[in-house]
């Protein structure tokens, strides 16, 4: 198969691609965005988006995506729905090769992969998954009409998920590690003043049960146990949600660029160079502080700039260009 080369590859397409794409594209450079596993990224099964600046009354979180994407094509970046199952950052230009085994090369490369749900990785979860264990609300809520269902964490993720669910669940089960949250106030504040929702505190699920029914697998109970007492509870469960927090998609890029203990991209300070220069890193995949789509988005930015400046210099030093230092736009 014929290799297809960008001046610009872009790995992911949530508001740090989608930015990266909008600044790459527009200071002219030849962008393509691999769209991956979750277009969109994880605003994507989110509902109300209340806190991206510029939108007064909020944005659902597909049509935010929306718009980056075409913002991006504007400029003429290239979408392709592809992802990127293998990459070879020793070679130069870097070779990267899509699921579809297709090669590509590019003389630059932008990381926004993102993070995807963890799993509680108990017996039984993995057997569930799709048959009752469920990590997005917005996807799976309307299965869970007037059942009873538990939602798993005690951060905002946990918080939105269980407010969502009292749209469709007759009751709403918050299960808890810890007495603490660690959600934002106003978050905690809903929750605690919604009578759908209940919570089972200092508590963690050790097991999934479920059944076989007419050849089809469905959830019916899990097993608890409280971390204080030492109790353990069998209990009737139609659905459960886990909202665990987050870890990072670089499985691709381990032995070649630097990352921390958890998987995550280490990027320089104030910037986005990676340990390989000419590979940027932005977003989720190398931020597990913020974590916000205004701050993937504005990584995003940075991760074009540093690619569009890196290049230039790159080709000034092999004597292609003259040297340009570009001025922020
Ligand atoms: P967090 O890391 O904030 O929270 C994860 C929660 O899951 C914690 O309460 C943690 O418990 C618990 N947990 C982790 N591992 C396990 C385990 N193995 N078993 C049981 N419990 C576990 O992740 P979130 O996804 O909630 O949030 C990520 C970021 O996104 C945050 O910065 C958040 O503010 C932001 N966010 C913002 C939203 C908004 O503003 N609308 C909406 C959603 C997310 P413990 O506390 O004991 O560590």
């Amino acid at each position: 198969m014929q290799t297809e080369h960008h001046e610009v590859a872009i790995l992911g397409a949530g508001p740090a691609g989608l930015t990266a794409a909008i600044y790459a594209a527009r200071a002219r450079l030849d962008t393509i965005v691999f769209e991956g596993p979750q277009p969109g990224g994880q605003l994507t099964i989110t509902t109300e988006v209340e806190n991206y600046p510029g939108f007064e009354h909020g944005i659902l979180g597909p049509e935010l995506m929306d718009i980056f994407r075409r913002q991006a094509q504007r400029f003429g970046a290239r979408s392709v729905y592809e992802t990127i199952a293998r990459v070879d950052f020793h070679h130069y230009p870097f070779m990267l090769w899509s699921d579809t085994g297709k090669p590509y090369s590019a003389d630059t490369v932008i990381i926004a992969t993102g993070a995807s749900a963890k799993k509680l990785g108990v017996p039984g979860e993995a057997e569930y998954i799709g048959y009752g264990i469920s990590a997005c609300a917005t996807c799976d809520g309307f299965f869970f009409r007037d059942r009873h269902v538990y939602v798993v964490g005690g951060g905002d993720t946990a918080m939105e998920e269980a407010l969502f669910l009292t749209r469709f669940a007759q009751r709403v089960t918050i299960i808890h590690r810890r007495q603490e949250f660690r959600a934002s106030k106003i978050m905690q504040e809903r929750v605690r003043s919604n009578s759908k929702i209940d919570f089972l505190l200092d508590t963690v699920v050790e097991e999934f049960l479920g059944e076989q029914r007419d050849g089809v697998r469905r959830l019916t109970a899990i097993r608890t146990r409280n971390v204080r007492t030492g109790e353990e509870q069998l209990l009737p469960a139609d659905g459960v949600f886990v909202a665990i927090g987050h870890q990072p998609n670089t499985d691709i890029f381990r032995g070649f660029l630097e990352m921390d203990e958890q998987g995550y991209i280490i990027t320089q300070v104030r910037s986005t160079y990676t340990s390989i220069p000419g590979v940027f890193a932005c977003g989720d995949v190398q931020d597990k502080v913020y974590r916000q789509a205004v701050t993937a988005a504005g990584s995003g930015c940075m991760a074009a700039m540093d690619a569009e400046r890196w290049l230039e210099a790159f080709r000034h030093a092999r004597g292609e260009t003259p040297f340009v230092v570009s001025s922020p736009r």
